[in-house]
């Protein structure tokens, strides 16, 4: 990966930023995307946060590099700091980390969100934290995507500002993705019922303690709400 060729994951996640966005790249890392967004011209200026200092020093290089000094400023910051009012940003990318992080990321500096209409967030794990955090702080699902590479599978959120209703499956596995149930969702959440349901055997051969038929009980539910989805 460079910032000519994208990962398929961080390329998904360019897919959804419009032209001419100006974009703060939150966890850049090595500014691979806002790179290649301002090459693509998909993005006319960026940002790129790195909270961490080699990190940040391999996304300065890297802008430099490319010649992109003009169009993207490297901060190093924690989370949405990165982005000043007069950036006048409008599209936020996260990606890259657990979603619990990500939401963190988002609640901590919620006035760097000023300007913003679209975030585009990329949860590893857990993007059931961030569906709830939209729930709570007026977004609203635009798309999502679901997509497999080198064996790990990943989750893109496209959320613009609204509001919208879900329910306990849609919180936990993406509107959008169960509308499309593709193969790698439907896998996904086949290994997780798999997983559950090896736990739930473990339980039932422990000790029947309250913490315990609490636990079986949750496990049961979730069972239950996934597989009404998959089957
Ligand atoms: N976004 C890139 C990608 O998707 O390939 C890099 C992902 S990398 C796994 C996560 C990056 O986020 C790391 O470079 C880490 O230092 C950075 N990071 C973690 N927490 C952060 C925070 N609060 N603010 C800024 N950067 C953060």
């Amino acid at each position: 990966m460079n910032a000519q060729k994208l990962s398929k994951r961080l390329e998904m996640v360019a897919s959804f930023v419009p032209t001419g966005a100006v974009v703060a790249d939150i966890g850049s890392d090595h500014a691979y995307l806002p790179c290649y967004l301002v090459h693509k011209g998909i993005a006319s200026r960026a940002v790129a946060g790195e909270v961490v200092k080699g990190p940040f020093e391999s996304a300065v290089r890297q802008v430099r590099t490319e010649g992109l000094t003009n169009k993207i400023t490297v901060r190093m910051a924690d989370g949405l700091a990165a982005v000043e009012e007069t950036d006048q940003i409008d599209t936020v990318t996260i990606a890259g980390m657990g979603g619990p992080l990500i939401v963190s990321i988002l609640e901590k500096h919620p006035q760097a969100l000023k300007s913003v209409t679209r975030l585009i967030l990329q949860p590893n794990i857990h993007a059931k934290a961030i569906r709830e955090w939209a729930l709570l702080n007026r977004w609203a699902l635009q798309d999502e995507v679901i997509l497999e590479e080198d064996g790990k599978v990943y989750e893109v959120l496209v959320l613009q500002r609204g509001q919208m209703e879900l329910t306990q499956a849609e919180i936990l596995l993406g509107p959008k993705l169960i509308a499309t149930k593709s193969p790698v969702f439907v896998e996904k959440w086949s290994r997780e019922v798999a997983n559950w349901q090896r736990v739930q055997q473990a339980i039932e051969k422990a000790e029947k303690t309250a913490d315990n038929e609490a636990k079986f009980t949750e496990l049961a539910q979730l069972v239950e709400m996934v597989q009404e989805v998959i089957q």
